[in-house]
């Protein structure tokens, strides 16, 4: 069942080592089908080394597993409520990330302070706030998702492609799991690169001007960058 989207979330996850976002088991990627109404998500706490396509676990909306041997990953109760409160969302992926992990240790979002930003976050990169003592009591991986999308109330998910969880770390989305993929290697670098310019100049500033043509080029109807 689903065989082609369990392919291209174990290539997603595996591409989250290529690119240096993950150490032994963490983080996670999922896919959703909608027509299906059916999520594919790494298993929980499974080496990359040896993880196999075919121990992607497959679950519904509710949480229900449909298909897979393994236990899905311990976020995906996280997963499940950003795919119904973010209908245009393909793809999700969460990273223990050095740099995006130290902003949301710090809870702090993440200003703009250049162009590599604005080329993909159409502005700040949300933090959210502390989660009640009850809420991580309780369904904690479910209250996550609330965390995050009380954090998006009147943004647009795909114009701000990821989050930073306080204390936790970053998630990020897309159209396809890939392109959350693609989004959470730009998170990173951008944090980063936020982390060292404000150590050379607390104080330095970017034009919103610069950061509007620079989203706007890449994204919307107007949009001229790349190949037709
Ligand atoms: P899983 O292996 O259960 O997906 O957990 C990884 C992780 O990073 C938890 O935050």
């Amino acid at each position: 069942m689903l065989e082609a989207l369990k392919e291209k979330v174990f290539k997603a996850n595996l591409d989250l080592v290529k690119h240096g976002l993950v150490l032994f088991t963490w983080g996670n990627v999922s896919g959703i089908d909608r027509s299906r109404g059916l999520v594919v998500i790494k298993p929980s706490g499974v080496d990359y080394t040896t993880m196999k396509a075919t121990d992607m676990v497959v679950v519904d909306l509710k949480g229900n597993k449909v298909e897979g041997s393994l236990k899905p990953s311990s976020d995906t109760p996280t997963h499940l409520e950003l795919y119904k409160a973010f209908p245009e969302i393909g793809g999700i992926v969460h990273t223990h990330s050095t740099y995006a992990t130290a902003w949301a240790q710090a809870g702090k979002a993440i200003p703009i302070t250049g162009t590599t930003h604005a080329d993909y976050f159409a502005s700040v990169i949300p933090c959210t706030d502390d989660m009640p003592a009850e809420w991580v009591m309780g369904e904690y991986e479910k209250e996550t998702a609330t965390a995050i999308i009380k954090a998006f109330t009147g943004k647009k998910p795909l114009e701000i492609p990821g989050v930073l969880v306080k204390n936790h770390g970053p998630f990020t989305w897309g159209k396809s799991p890939d392109e959350a993929v693609h989004n959470s290697v730009v998170l990173e670098e951008v944090a980063k690169m936020a982390q060292i310019a404000y150590t050379i100049h607390p104080d330095l500033t970017m034009n919103p001007a610069l950061v509007k043509k620079h989203y706007e080029r890449k994204h919307g109807k107007d949009a001229y960058y790349g190949q037709k």
